[in-house]
């Protein structure tokens, strides 16, 4: 094996992929473990804050990434002293200052951060090769736990608004939009968070939703329906939306129940995920679903032997502590398979 290839390789370290780290670093502290990608880029890390978190208050989303990090950090901490420790045994006390290196020390951590995108995997004999925008790496296993991209420019008239009102982060953008009038497309616990974000800065909300519900928990819709400038239009064909303006987005155009609307806007939040982007697979006849999601068995297992799934990608339903959870079971599960 060279330097940096590595035992298990976990692909998206969101709140999923990087509980899987932990959990197979706790399982057995002697594998190498690679994480692929940048943590401060998930969905936790970009978006609001977490809630219903056992033990834990209200979190932004950030700072809990920011804490998991340094959770991280203090595994390969705890990893390297235990390399100190075996030097000194094996070389006694006297020579271990002169003969350990940091080079000795970074390799001797078991979970390493790699802040690159993997762009494709391959199955090779002993594994499978990762090869990211830079580097190219062996694992004998392999975690997937990229999650869902977001739908973007599905909407007409969209990509021509792009930071001229049109935003992809409610949470993020809101408050740029102080005492304005604003639109959220989407469905779902996210669009009803953006929505109850909006509400602390703008003076009137449009949700249109293309179910008949918005799916969201009982709690956030009934703060959504106590609210007087809140307004939901059920049951829109996106494919009817469209926004409009001049130099900046100045509306939205929609069919209801066969009529056509325009209400004047100033920005469009649009918050729409995508099926999984399995591109970076595309070597790999890998089982999906009818949705596009990965098919896994109960030990989160593809039907490619040590290509494991955990979290969204495999249609998880979207909590932050299932999600650790089905994170930290994969990577016991991916263990149990090294260790075979
Ligand atoms: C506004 C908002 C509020 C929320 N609040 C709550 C809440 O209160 N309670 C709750 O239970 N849940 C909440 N959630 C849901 C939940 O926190 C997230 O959706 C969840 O964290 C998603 O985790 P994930 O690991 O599956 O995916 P992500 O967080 O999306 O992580 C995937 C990671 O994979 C990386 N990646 C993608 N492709 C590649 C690649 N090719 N190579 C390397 N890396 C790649 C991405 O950059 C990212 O870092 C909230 C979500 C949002 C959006």
């Amino acid at each position: 094996m060279d330097d940096d290839s590595c035992d298990l390789a976990i692909i998206g370290p969101g709140l999923t992929g990087m509980s899987a780290a932990i959990a197979a670093y706790s399982k057995n502290p002697d594998l190498r473990i690679n994480l692929y990608g940048l943590p401060f880029d998930s969905n936790t890390a970009k978006k609001g804050e977490i809630e219903n978190i056992p033990g834990t208050d209200k979190i932004v989303g950030v700072d809990l990434i920011q804490k998991v990090t340094e959770q991280l950090e203090k595994l390969n901490a705890e990893s390297a002293q235990k390399v100190v420790k075996e030097m000194k045994e094996q070389q006694g006390v006297h020579k271990v200052s002169l003969s350990i290196s940091l080079l000795q020390l970074e390799q001797a951590s078991s979970i390493h951060i790699i802040n690159d995108n993997v762009k494709t995997v391959n199955q090779i004999e002993t594994g499978f090769e990762i090869i990211t925008e830079s580097q190219k790496h062996n694992a004998k296993a392999v975690i997937l736990s990229t999650g869902l991209p977001e739908l973007k420019n599905s909407i007409k008239g969209e990509e021509n608004f792009v930071h001229k009102g049109v935003s992809h982060c409610a949470v993020c953008d809101g408050a740029l939009f102080r005492g304005r009038k604003a639109v959220i497309i989407g469905i779902g616990n996210f669009i009803a968070r953006g929505t109850l974000h909006l509400r602390e800065y703008c003076r009137k909300i449009t949700v249109i939703c293309p179910e008949a519900e918005l799916g969201c928990d009982k709690r956030f819709l009934k703060k959504i329906e106590r609210t007087q400038n809140i307004k939901i239009h059920y049951n829109i064909n996106l494919e009817s939306v469209e926004v409009v303006g001049s130099n900046v987005v100045q509306g939205v155009k929609f069919t209801k129940e066969g009529e056509e609307k325009e209400i004047s806007t100033d920005v469009v939040f649009i918050e729409l995920k995508d099926k999984p982007n399995l591109t970076l697979l595309q070597g790999l006849d890998i089982d999906v679903n009818d949705d596009g999601f990965i098919q896994t068995n109960e030990f989160n297992s593809t039907n490619i032997k040590g290509l494991f799934a955990a979290g969204t990608v495999k249609g998880e339903i979207d909590y932050s502590t299932i999600l650790m959870g089905d994170g930290y079971k994969t990577g016991i599960f991916a263990t149990d398979y090294l260790e075979q």
